[in-house]
């Protein structure tokens, strides 16, 4: 069924996303602060307007891809007047729960229905439509929002009520910051200790130590062809990003109370390693970082 969409944050991520929407048939107005992100989706089939109540207003759906959590309320602020009764806004950028939550609250009370649907899946995810949708609202939203995911995804989780989609994902990307950089210093151990990379690799790629960041993302070229290690590290995956997320976590365990502490230990060296200008690589190149050099 064919719905109309406004789409706020035409960037990386949201460009692409919003052209898999006209790709399934959907009406989508997009509106960016980027001359050139409203151009990209002009030629994408995406109807191009000047602001984000334009955008907004008249539309079955919302959906916002945007940086930070203080754009995405300044935006679903400046939009809540225009949005119809009956229609879904959901957010769709990382941004930390407490934000999530206070969007959500903005419409209580109101026949506006809403999500906080993160994702993972990158770019690449974003261009073929094979994104993961982490989900938090309420189970009506869910069920009307779902439908517009799938346009832009390949798998859509609810993971509980307002705030629980982005509670997933920093969860997850925490997992993921710790995980790439102990495999990292397994491999710089490995190394010292006269291991190849391949004996490391078929060792602990079939036993306890297999994670993502060794079997899709191994740090060093060879054992994954696909691995960014294999193109000097082009990403990807940038490691600003990484940092962006885990920095994300160690908010999100001051405000909850959690004890985190690899979360907060691989969030320094993530930060140290953007500080000496590597932020624009793979977060896996933070090998070279481990190794004792800044040659990465
Ligand atoms: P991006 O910087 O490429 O895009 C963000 C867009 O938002 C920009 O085009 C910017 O002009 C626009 N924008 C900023 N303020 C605006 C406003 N007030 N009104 C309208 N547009 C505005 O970033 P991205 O890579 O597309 O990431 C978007 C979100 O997705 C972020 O929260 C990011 O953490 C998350 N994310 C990114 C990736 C990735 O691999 N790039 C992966 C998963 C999640």
């Amino acid at each position: 069924m064919s719905t109309s969409i406004g789409f706020i944050g035409l960037g990386n991520m949201g460009g692409p996303m919003a052209a898999n929407l006209v790709k399934a048939g959907h009406r989508v107005t997009g509106f960016d602060l980027v001359p050139a992100a409203l151009e990209a989706a002009r030629a994408a089939g995406v109807s191009v307007v000047a602001t984000a109540t334009e955008a907004a207003a008249g539309a079955d759906v919302v959906i916002t891809m945007l940086p930070n959590g203080k754009l995405v309320l300044d935006v679903w602020n400046a939009i809540a007047a225009h949005v119809k009764p009956g229609a879904i806004v959901i957010d769709s950028s990382t941004i930390d729960v407490d934000s999530a939550r206070k969007a959500h609250a903005l419409f209580a009370g109101r026949d506006v229905l809403t999500l906080d649907a993160p994702v993972s899946g990158g770019t690449v995810g974003a261009q073929a439509a094979t994104l993961t949708f982490m989900v938090g609202g309420d189970e009506t939203a869910f069920a009307r929002g779902e439908p517009v995911l799938a346009a832009m995804g390949k798998r859509t989780v609810h993971c509980g009520g307002a705030g629980a989609g982005q509670a997933a994902k920093i969860c997850n990307n925490m997992i993921l910051g710790i995980s790439a950089i102990g495999v990292a210093e397994a491999f710089v151990l490995g190394e010292k200790l006269g291991l190849t990379h391949e004996a490391l690799y078929n060792v602990a790629s079939t036993s306890s130590g297999q994670c993502w960041a060794l079997t899709t993302n191994c740090p060093v070229p060879g054992p994954v062809p696909t691995s960014p290690a294999n193109r000097d590290y082009k990403p990807g995956f940038a490691a600003a990003l990484m940092l962006k997320d885990m920095k994300l976590s160690q908010a999100a365990a001051l405000t909850s109370g959690a004890s985190t502490p690899l979360g907060a230990h691989a969030t320094q060296l993530f930060d140290l390693f953007d500080k000496l200008g590597h932020g624009n690589e793979d977060f896996s190149a933070i090998i070279q970082f481990l190794r004792g050099g800044n040659e990465g």
